[in-house]
């Protein structure tokens, strides 16, 4: 098991000469298309396929972090300090939506 940070300096490691190169705008779409891909494996019922899918959106979130110089585990940190950052509670007790709009 690795912290969020350790995650991310690894993906910095492994990929950052190339994130950076390519920068924030096109790693963004790349992010993007992960994410996308998700949405498309969540309509089979493969596990494997969707872990896959969920690694690669990770990896490109870290990527464009590291690119934007984000450190997300301070980040993450301090909005989610362990509660709800709108109603201050965990678990939260905001009025329950289903949808984002
Ligand atoms: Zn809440």
């Amino acid at each position: 098991m690795i912290s969020v940070r350790e995650f991310q300096n690894m993906m910095h490691r492994i990929y950052f000469h190339r994130d950076s190169e390519r920068g924030a705008e096109d790693t963004f779409k790349w992010l993007k298309e992960e994410v996308d891909e998700l949405g498309e494996a969540m309509q089979n019922a493969d596990k494997k396929a969707l872990e896959d899918e969920f690694a690669d959106v990770i990896a490109w979130l870290a990527s464009l972090a590291n690119v934007l110089a984000i450190d997300l585990e301070s980040a993450t940190l301090r909005k989610y300090d362990h509660h709800c950052p709108k109603c201050g509670s965990s678990p939260c007790q905001c009025p329950f939506r289903i949808t984002k709009t």
